[in-house]
């Protein structure tokens, strides 16, 4: 049977946005993150990161920082009882220096790249699946996956909320942060269940 999974946007999601951060140092995840994703682990639903990552193509990080970054991140939440279990980034920037990640690709969110390649290595139906993050790109690709969008006021977030109307989308609930995301999440998951 397939498995179901919360798509998690990084930064402006679990962590706070700054801009390109090169280095583990310069992640500051907020704290409820851990709780958030410990609930969502519990309830059996796959925790999964995609996050656009341009910095490298457009020469601001190495890709391998980038690497050690997301590991030092997993063993950060590991420390914290809680588990991410993908974390799939696009290096891409259109007009890159680097012609390795120059390139107009299909996995830069709201491109659903990044979730048909979680959905073949970890074996997710996307439709049954939700998508959460800060940015109009996050609702999008959540839309274009045909999974459930959730759109965050953290990072970015009220400036999408205000441009949502403008852009004729519209996520399935907005929450105040991560934390009440995951449980709104646990709380439809049920609702689902028991109408079943
Ligand atoms: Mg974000
Ligand atoms: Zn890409």
């Amino acid at each position: 049977m397939k498995k179901r999974a919360v798509f998690l946007d990084r930064d402006g999601t679990l962590n706070k946005d700054v801009g390109y951060p090169n280095s583990f140092a310069a992640i500051e995840v907020y704290p409820y993150s851990f709780d958030a994703i410990r609930k969502i682990n519990r309830s059996g639903l796959l925790t999964v990161v995609v996050t656009n990552q341009s910095g490298i193509g457009r020469g601001l990080i190495e890709e391998k920082n980038l690497q050690d970054i997301h590991q030092q991140m997993r063993n950060l939440f590991l420390r914290n009882n809680a588990r991410l279990d993908g974390i799939y980034y696009c290096p891409h920037y259109i007009a890159s220096m680097d012609p390795q990640y120059r390139k107009d690709c299909s996995c830069r969110k709201p491109n659903p790249g990044m979730a048909i390649k979680a959905a073949e290595e970890l074996n997710i139906s996307l439709k049954n699946s939700y998508m959460v993050g800060d940015k109009i790109e996050d609702i999008q690709f959540g839309l274009n996956i045909e999974a459930t969008p959730i759109l965050l006021l953290t990072g970015h977030g009220y400036k999408a909320l205000r441009n949502l109307s403008e852009e004729g989308i519209q996520p399935a609930f907005v929450a105040q942060d991560l934390l009440e995301a995951a449980d709104w999440i646990l709380e439809n998951d049920k609702k689902l269940s028991s109408s079943e």
